[in-house]
């Protein structure tokens, strides 16, 4: 299947889609104020997509540029330039905004919707990340539109998603959605910045996520928008390698949503899932990983024995980085020091570190107990292709 049109037939067949709203999209004309036309448009969008059986969860920007107005910062300012104080400020004068706009406009449609506002702290950790989850399905079951941004007000900087396009995809991992849809100012990927080389082609449909994409799609972030190309790629490569198709499209035009479902001629990017379809969710979880606490390096026979299926063993273990507890996700770093996946680590680093190169049968005896023969057991990893 090398065609964008006919591809999107999977976008159009899933049953639980994830759509992201960026900031720009949200917001009206004038500072401060929302953009209800488009709002209502995307409303009845939800309704007809519900009406035909799907579950949607919507997850939009637009809290901290709503915000902007009362914190007297200016239209210009771009994200990056404004002091995080005053951007945790602003979305929670904003957010209520958002909300308010999807709660009317879903009302008009007779649906209701939930706000749920996420840390990426809370993904990682997997009795939160299971909390979360439980209450993402409690609101679907009951035809509760979950209506997801960050928390902004209280997530602060290494600990923030910080755009809403990784946030979409990890949400989806969450829920075990099929599809995420960013609805964007861009189109989708082209070969080369298509602002500043008019030469630049468009990609409808892109089968399998390279290195040669993430290059094409550089590191410019347009405007007042957070993430940029950038993180719309990382987002892809996530879901993607997480049996998550995505598709980015331009969401500005009312009804962008529907004439996407309807007409498979609105230009899009298609990142078509990997992995033969969706992978179970604690593997999803574990390798969706953003901030992962350590790394363990291994030697040539533990990598040869992971990729036969095998889990790793203190003995092909040379060496351990970061502080990380038991159950915290590690790297896998091959010899080459390439990361080569991720794991739940059955020891914290300092027993680690100790039993790094050792047999399994002296743990015992060099730690006091045996917890696992294993340093990460196969269950508990997930191993990049
Ligand atoms: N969470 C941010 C907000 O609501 C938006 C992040 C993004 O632009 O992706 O303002």
């Amino acid at each position: 299947m090398s065609n964008g049109k006919a591809s999107l037939s999977v976008i159009q067949n899933a049953k639980l889609i994830v759509v992201k709203i960026g900031s720009v999209i949200v917001r009206g004309k004038e500072l401060g104020t929302v953009n209800h036309h488009w709002i209502d448009a995307f409303a009845q969008d939800v309704k007809a997509l519900m009406d035909s059986g799907k579950k949607v969860v919507v997850v939009s920007s637009g809290g901290i540029a709503l915000g902007r107005k009362a914190l007297g910062i200016k239209e210009n300012t771009p994200p990056q330039n404004i002091p995080l104080a005053q951007k945790q400020a602003a979305s929670a004068v904003g957010q209520y905004h958002v909300f308010d706009g999807y709660y009317k406009a879903l009302a008009r449609c007779g649906l209701e919707c939930g706000q749920v506002l996420i840390t990426m702290s809370e993904t990682e950790s997997r009795r939160m990340n299971l909390n979360a989850r439980d209450t993402l399905s409690t609101l679907l079951e009951h035809g509760i539109i979950p209506l997801i941004n960050e928390n902004d007000t209280i997530s602060t900087g290494e600990i923030r998603f910080g755009d809403n396009d990784r946030l979409s995809v990890r949400v989806a991992q969450m829920i075990g959605a099929d599809a995420v849809i960013l609805l964007s100012t861009t189109d989708g990927l082209y070969t080369d910045n298509p602002d500043n080389n008019p030469q630049a082609q468009h990609i409808p449909y892109i089968e399998k996520l390279e290195e040669k994409h993430i290059k094409m799609a550089g590191e410019a972030v347009p405007g007042l928008s957070t993430g940029g190309m950038k993180s719309k790629m990382d987002a892809a490569l996530s879901a993607t390698k997480t049996g998550i198709h995505l598709v980015i499209t331009d969401g500005r035009e009312d009804h962008a949503l529907e004439k996407l479902f309807s007409t498979s001629s609105k230009r899009h990017s298609l990142f078509y899932a990997q992995n033969g379809g969706k992978i179970a969710a604690r593997k999803m979880w574990i390798g969706s990983h953003m901030r992962p606490k350590g790394s363990i390096t291994i030697d040539e026979g533990a990598r040869d024995a992971l990729y036969h299926g095998k889990s790793l063993l203190p003995i092909g273990a040379c060496k351990v980085t970061g502080d990380f507890n038991r159950g915290d996700v590690i790297e896998i770093i091959d010899p080459s020091g390439k990361r080569i996946g991720m794991g739940i680590s059955a020891y914290n680093m300092r027993d680690a570190h100790l039993i790094c190169r050792r047999n399994s049968k002296d743990i015992a005896s060099i730690l006091g107990e045996i917890t696992s023969e294993e340093l990460i057991h196969r269950n508990d990893m997930v191993l990049e292709d």
